[in-house]
């Protein structure tokens, strides 16, 4: 190894690491590791996941190993996850050959089920999309700690992206949302982005040793043999050498690892900021293949990736063609088709819209390269003018639903703010129901509003039961855990407004916004599912 573990461990942000049992069971730390356990061994507290050598066994073409054998010594070496020896499946494979395969990895994957241990489950399937969808759906009859999507190596390896991603796709789309995937061997910069967008979650490689031994300087955007470099394109503290030539293999794998490492915070913060689409298509101009990826994933992956949309975003940018196909825009659409509008009409990035929505998510707050916004004091004058035809369309297009033309409206004040003139309040008898929020210019509901539409029989469209010890907490304004979740109603997507309901559905708790999409939250055992304030 070319970087030493103490070092990793110091300088980069590892949480989990991966660790072959096949080459450790090969060494000359055999006995010292079976005797000092991993975590000792390694002086890592944190997470040990251990392979099984299933790769090693393929590329070196040895088979010298038992499923059972593995098993035991990966048990005996104290690893957190266990990894049964599984079939590789080559993209070369025939169908048949492949089926097989999965069906005899299955069939030791059952016996660490069996054991209940915390165990990785690898899925295989080769290039065969109804195979990899059959084995997430006999995935899903299992426990394991971690589903990992095998046989991927050889694709990325020939930047065959578009396979890579239908074969990811068909899997994480069917396998239940409460398991982390991990993309066996995917460490390379240009398609972690890509990967994380269909949901993989955990990543491993030794690409950065590989490449370091073989002259190769992974970038962000490409990978470079430093031996033909004429200039330096990294400034990295490993990258002090006076010409990229000069570099030896350690500092070449510090930098790799370093580039890698950066790569996860970048694509962590792009989740964070709300703006993941807009890192994937950033990177997309470094690779033919992975344009032709990401187009496959917005036509055949949209309908998925939409349930996952949350209602709004501070900001957001659409920068190319393919931005036009976001799951973004489908979603916006779809919110529409509930908006029974009268008022004029505007022209926006997706068409025309109701004057009334022009100041909403996101029609103000995405730019675009192709349209210019001419509507701002037109849509100010409108909103403070007919309030509750603005109210009105706003609340079906925020709740997709159309109560907000059913509800009497009557004894409600409109309440303005003194500095920026603009409605900022809808107050019922005094009381405060809805806030009108400045960035995205939807609605915050408050009790006063659920209590308002009970009041008419108008049935609120999202909503959650929670169990009776959960109502105290709720009540006094805590989070909402998942696994307090008795019952959800309607098809609410992450930061949509719910309302928080006790087990029998009789009294209202609270208002608040969903994590989860309505998908998620029945499967999940641990975490909040539903945010207050
Ligand atoms: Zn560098």
């Amino acid at each position: 190894m070319p970087v030493s573990l103490d070092w990793m461990i110091k300088h980069l942000n590892i949480e989990l690491i991966i660790t072959n049992s096949y080459i450790l069971k090969n060494s000359k730390y055999k006995d010292e590791i079976l005797k000092k356990g991993l975590h000792k061994f390694f002086g890592f507290d944190g997470v040990i996941y251990t392979d099984s050598g299933t790769f090693q066994m393929y590329s070196q073409g040895r088979a010298n190993i038992s499923n059972e054998e593995t098993i035991a010594f990966q048990k005996a070496i104290g690893s957190d996850i266990i990894t049964p020896l599984d079939l590789f499946t080559l993209p070369s494979d025939d169908k048949k050959t492949a089926r097989l395969k999965l069906e005899k990895s299955f069939e030791r994957s059952s016996l660490l089920e069996k054991m209940h241990e915390s165990y990785s489950l690898p899925l295989q399937g080769g290039l065969y999309v109804d195979l990899r969808k059959k084995a997430a759906l006999l995935a899903n009859k299992y426990e394991p700690a971690v589903y990992a999507i095998g046989g991927i190596v050889p694709l990325m390896e020939s930047y065959d992206f578009l396979n890579l991603v239908k074969v990811v796709y068909a899997v994480k789309s069917l396998l239940k949302p409460n398991v982390p995937v991990h993309a066996f061997g995917a460490g390379h910069p240009l398609v972690l982005p890509l990967l994380v967008l269909l949901g993989v979650d955990v990543f491993d490689s030794a690409s950065y040793a590989l490449y370091a031994y073989d002259r190769r300087m992974i970038c962000p955007h490409r990978t470079y043999n430093v031996d033909e470099l004429e200039y330096f394109p990294c400034s990295c503290r490993y990258c002090e050498a006076e010409i990229p030539k000069d570099l030896t293999t350690e500092e070449l794998a510090k930098h790799n690892l370093t580039v890698i490492f950066e790569e996860l915070e970048s694509i962590k913060e792009a989740i964070h900021e709300g703006t993941l689409y807009e890192y994937v298509e950033y990177k997309l101009g470094a690779r033919p293949e992975l344009v032709k990826a990401y187009r496959w994933i917005m036509r055949s992956a949209n309908k998925w990736l939409q349930s996952y949309e949350p209602m709004s975003r501070k900001r957001g940018f659409l920068t190319r063609d393919e931005s036009f196909k976001r799951p973004l825009v489908k979603h916006t659409k779809n919110r529409l088709s509930y908006v029974k509008s009268s008022c004029q009409e505007v022209e926006s990035f997706m068409g025309k819209i109701p004057l009334s929505l022009a100041l909403s998510y996101p029609f103000s707050q995405v730019s675009t390269y192709k349209h210019e916004y001419s509507w701002y004091a037109e849509s100010i004058y409108f909103m403070n003018k007919e309030p509750l035809s603005f109210i009105k369309d706003v609340l079906a297009y925020q709740f997709r639903d159309d109560f907000s033309y059913k509800v009497k409206w009557e004894n409600v004040k409109f309440i303005y703010s003194k500095t920026t003139k603009r409605l900022r309040e809808v107050r019922y008898k005094n009381k405060v129901m809805l806030t009108l929020r400045s960035y995205d210019n939807l609605f915050v509901p408050r009790d006063e509003f659920y209590y308002f539409l009970k009041s008419q029989n108008i049935n609120f469209p999202y909503k959650v039961k929670v169990f009776k010890e959960a109502e105290p907490f709720v009540k006094s304004g805590r989070n909402v855990f998942a696994k307090f979740v008795k019952d959800v109603k309607g098809a609410f997507q992450p930061q949509d407004f719910i309302a928080i309901l006790s087990e029998d559905g009789r009294d209202f708790l609270g208002w608040g916004q969903a994590l989860l999409s309505h998908k998620e939250i029945p499967y999940f055992k641990r975490g909040v599912a539903v945010k207050r304030k």
